[in-house]
């Protein structure tokens, strides 16, 4: 998961979100906002907000959540399913794969924080809902989601590659809301369990350092055509996660760190 920033809408975009919105809630009870959400979302209705949405996604198109695939879809981080009322909300709206949202992983899934539960969140996903069961809105909370439009996910969780496990390694403090959260996503969205993604990110360390070398190349042949096609070649990169990590950790990355001082621009590509 990395942070995600997409360009903030015009008034115009705003007044088309709020009116999609009171379209579901002017529609009754909990129950028939589900039904009008569920009968009426399409990403398409956002115009030019689904452009912006899109528009911001990681290097290369990928899905926020495991820069592997291509983000072709549009993730509601608090499930609509769940929270009728949040299927046009802006803020919960986020690109990601069909992996990553499916049933697998993301999928219909929720929890809010609770400091009384070990964890530090109770789940309040319904999947197993019998047929024509009463649907009621869930337990209000804040939610176990980490939000990467409100915060950069990195601040709470580092990718391990000085011991070589390319696993997130969870920072934030113990017990703090969020431990909690950032808990609930990682595990939830299998990023440390998904061993496909695990194997991409060594290999795209391994890249990153040989992109590096012949950076290095490069310059000292003064070859400025092959510099400019290799900082191109970089948006190409694979898991974008992983070269943000590289320059962030180099202090503890003694070789790269080497590499880097000798080609200090790359930092800023
Ligand atoms: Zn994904």
């Amino acid at each position: 998961m990395m942070a995600y920033a997409p360009a903030p809408l015009s008034g115009p975009e705003v007044d088309r979100l709020a009116g999609l919105t009171s379209g579901v809630i002017s529609a009754g009870a909990y129950a028939e906002w589900l039904k009008a959400i569920e009968a009426g979302w399409s990403a398409d209705k956002l115009g030019t907000a689904r452009d912006k949405a899109f528009a911001a996604r990681p290097r290369g198109d990928r899905c926020v959540y495991c820069q592997d695939n291509e983000g072709r879809e549009l993730d509601h981080l608090r499930p609509k399913s769940l929270h009728p009322e949040l299927g046009w909300c802006w803020a919960n709206l986020v690109p990601a794969c069909g992996t990553c949202g499916g049933p697998a992983y993301k999928g219909a899934r929720d929890a809010v924080l609770d400091p009384t539960h070990p964890q530090g969140w109770r789940d309040i996903s319904r999947p197993h809902a019998p047929a024509g069961a009463a649907r009621r809105a869930p337990p209000a909370g804040q939610t176990a989601w980490w939000n990467p439009r409100r915060a950069d996910p990195m601040r709470a969780m580092k990718l391990d590659i000085v011991d070589d496990s390319f696993l997130f390694l969870i920072t934030a403090a113990p017990g703090s809301a969020d431990h909690a959260r950032i808990s609930w996503t990682v595990e939830k969205l299998g990023l440390n369990r998904r061993a496909t993604l695990v194997r991409q990110r060594r290999a795209a360390h391994q890249a990153y350092a040989r992109w590096l070398v012949d950076v290095i190349d490069a310059q000292m042949a003064a070859d400025r055509a092959r510099l400019d096609r290799l900082r191109v070649d970089l948006a190409d990169h694979n898991q974008p996660v992983v070269w943000a990590e590289m320059k962030r950790q180099r202090a503890d990355l003694p070789a790269i760190d080497a590499q880097l001082r000798a080609a200090p621009q790359v930092v800023g590509w």
